[in-house]
């Protein structure tokens, strides 16, 4: 019962706008041609439409339309970007920095490559979840090669002070790779203002199309270069070789277009709805994770004292959400974001995510509030209850 489900999981994917969808459906039956078929009409029709996304995606962050390679996601770009510039640079030298909080995506790959060969420092982060620029400082070595750190966290929504790592970055001649899947189309973004030499973008987390995404490559001062992890056709300058997925990129480039025209109204839109559904919340929910003011607009990770989030969540199935202590394996495990805020992991089974989108209303917020208030007041007196009878 879509109809009937008050969807509130948007950091984990959201749907794609139908002015997005409707941008796209000529790109599947109309104007289907290879991109790389530069000898006939289909073909060129194909590229052209890619070339002037590709322009606009850039264009959205403030850079050109060169330095962007597409890729299936941000998991993908995170790993080219990563990979790419550790093999490239390997030479040079073989440490590189993240932080506690990044996305499995780049936390994996990380430990990948440490098992490789590579050193990797994981710097900490406050309470907060915002890593302090004078940790990052500390931790470059002569031989680190790359900083990687994300623009906002997709569990607890903390943003972090990519201008200030930047400006470090730069000066000491070390790349920076910034994860923004979570936060494109959500907060402004300009690469040259933050000095980042690689960024990742996702569609799908912006009401654009599944499997498709970008990675922001910088070309001048510095170039950046990379080793591919696909080879086959020279694609993407040879930097990601495979048919371009023509219509996600199309829906992409909407996507993004949308996002940033409507971003002021529709960030304050949500975070007041963000705040209703706190306020709904307050009865039974005593914290309130991330940062108080660096956060995204629509991300509130909430702790529920005393109860598991699973059966909150099981029993409550109207309410789609996420559980705090995310993690996409059916074997729940702690969160390693919420553990590296100082949360205990008792506390963590209690938290739950919810992540609000453009297409709520304030009835949602009211009736979500409701339902999981009494659910959780349900699971609370059900734990009273066992708790107090003799084993
Ligand atoms: C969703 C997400 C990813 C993965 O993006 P995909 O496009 O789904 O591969 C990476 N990083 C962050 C912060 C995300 O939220």
């Amino acid at each position: 019962m879509p109809s009937d489900r008050i969807y509130l999981d948007h950091n984990a994917t959201t749907p794609v706008d139908p002015r997005v969808l409707e941008a796209m459906l000529p790109w599947f039956t109309e104007h289907y041609g290879n991109a790389a078929s530069a000898t006939h009409g289909a073909g060129c029709d194909a590229a052209s439409g890619a070339e002037m996304a590709r322009a606009h995606i850039a264009h959205s962050i403030n850079a050109t339309g060169k330095d962007i390679i597409f890729t299936s996601g941000a998991t993908e770009a995170n790993n080219l970007a990563i990979q790419g510039v550790a093999r490239q640079y390997a030479e040079r030298g073989r440490h590189l920095i993240t932080v506690a909080t990044e996305h499995r995506a780049t936390l994996e790959t990380c430990e990948y490559l440490a098992a490789n060969g590579w050193e990797i420092t994981i710097v900490g982060v406050n309470h907060d979840g915002q890593v302090d620029p004078s940790a990052i400082a500390e931790a470059i070595r002569s031989d680190t090669v790359l900083v990687s750190v994300m623009l906002a966290n997709n569990e607890i929504g903390t943003l972090h002070d990519i201008a200030a790592i930047g400006k470090i970055t730069r000066e000491r001649g070390v790349l920076l790779h910034v994860d923004a899947a979570q936060a494109y189309g959500k907060t402004p973004i300009d690469v040259d203002a933050l000095q980042v030499d690689l960024m990742s973008l996702s569609a799908h987390k912006c009401y654009g199309p599944k499997g498709i995404g970008a990675l922001y490559l910088r070309r001048r001062e510095p170039r950046v270069r990379l080793q591919p992890l696909l080879f086959g056709g020279g694609h993407e300058r040879g930097m990601r070789a495979g048919t371009l997925n023509v219509p996600g990129i199309i829906g992409f480039a909407r996507a993004g277009t949308i996002a940033q025209n409507e971003m002021a109204t529709e960030s304050e839109r949500i975070s007041a709805l963000k705040e209703r559904l706190w306020t709904g919340l307050s009865d039974v929910a005593t914290r309130r994770l991330g940062h108080p003011t660096a956060c995204l607009p629509g991300t509130l990770n909430v702790i529920f004292p005393g109860i598991d989030a699973r059966y909150l969540l099981l029993e409550t199935p109207r309410v789609a959400a996420s559980l705090g202590a995310a993690c996409t394996s059916v074997m729940p495990k702690p969160s390693h974001v919420l553990r590296a805020i100082g949360i205990d992991w008792r506390t963590a089974e209690g938290a739950v995510r919810f992540s609000v989108g453009r297409f709520n209303t304030e009835q949602e917020m009211d009736e979500a509030a409701q339902l999981i208030t009494a659910q959780v007041k349900t699971l609370q007196a059900r734990r009273a209850v066992s708790v107090a009878e003799p084993e």
